[in-house]
């Protein structure tokens, strides 16, 4: 069986004072399944020293360059550096904000996995998408093209984070969810064989909640949560995690 992994992004929010949140998470019981933070690159290496191994730490983006001139960017190997362990690649902003297709994000992925990291690979459709009915087809092209040729699905953690649920309140209905999760987990099988894919975690992100993530996390393929918001507090995020 999957490990579960409740996944939080801190996307541009944190200053060093708000270290105080991941000690409070770190300071809890230990939780039944594996917790990550996904910091801003500045507190990485501050985060994983106050974290001494109870919670993982990783980044939010790397550059698919091993090194170079790439003014403002920063490597795979910089994050390994910092004592990061995962990455989250192709989250839906960095498309929007970076226009990130799915080829650079997969060049990221093998990049990430070349220096050791953990890819959290992001991928969902948006609101006009759902609407037109081609959810379906558009997250199985995300998932063929942004997971690199080669990649190792131990290495990888797929994130189905529908856009227009990001931050918005909303999320798709229980079906919807356990819909994708469950074409993904194929999309994985046919790509890296049953077994292997049966060991990626399929995280849901958008919108997840204490009051929600209990009724998400009981739908089948669900193997945690990919968290925004609600990861910046840590009697939230405890609360989240405690669903799992
Ligand atoms: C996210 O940033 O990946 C996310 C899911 O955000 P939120 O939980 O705030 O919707």
């Amino acid at each position: 069986m999957t490990r579960k992994l409740a996944a939080g992004n801190w996307k541009m929010h944190g200053l060093k004072a708000d270290l105080a949140e991941l000690a409070a998470i770190c300071a809890a019981p230990q939780p039944g399944c594996d917790v990550l933070l996904c910091l801003p690159a500045t507190l990485v290496h501050r985060g994983v020293c106050a974290a001494e191994g109870r919670i993982a730490i990783g980044g939010q983006d790397c550059h698919a360059a091993p090194q170079g001139a790439h003014t403002g960017d920063i490597s795979a190997a910089m994050l390994v550096d910092a004592g990061a362990s995962h990455v989250i690649l192709g989250h839906s902003e960095r498309r929007a904000d970076h226009a990130e297709t799915d080829a650079m994000v997969a060049e990221k992925a093998r990049a990430a996995q070349a220096a050791g990291l953990m890819a959290i690979v992001c991928l969902g459709e948006t609101l006009a998408e759902r609407e037109a009915g081609h959810t379906l087809a558009v997250v199985g092209r995300q998932l063929a093209a942004s997971v690199p040729e080669g990649a190792d699905p131990a290495r990888l953690v797929v994130a189905y984070e529908p856009v227009w649920a990001i931050g918005s309140g909303r999320t798709p209905t229980e079906a919807q969810i356990a819909e994708v999760h469950s074409a993904l987990r194929e999309g994985l099988a046919r790509r890296f064989g049953t077994g292997a894919a049966e060991q990626v975690p399929l995280l849901y992100g958008g919108s997840v909640k204490p009051a929600n993530a209990a009724a998400i996390f009981a739908l089948p393929h669900v193997d945690g949560a990919l968290v925004g918001g609600a990861s910046l507090k840590a009697a939230d995020f405890l609360a989240i995690v405690a669903a799992l």
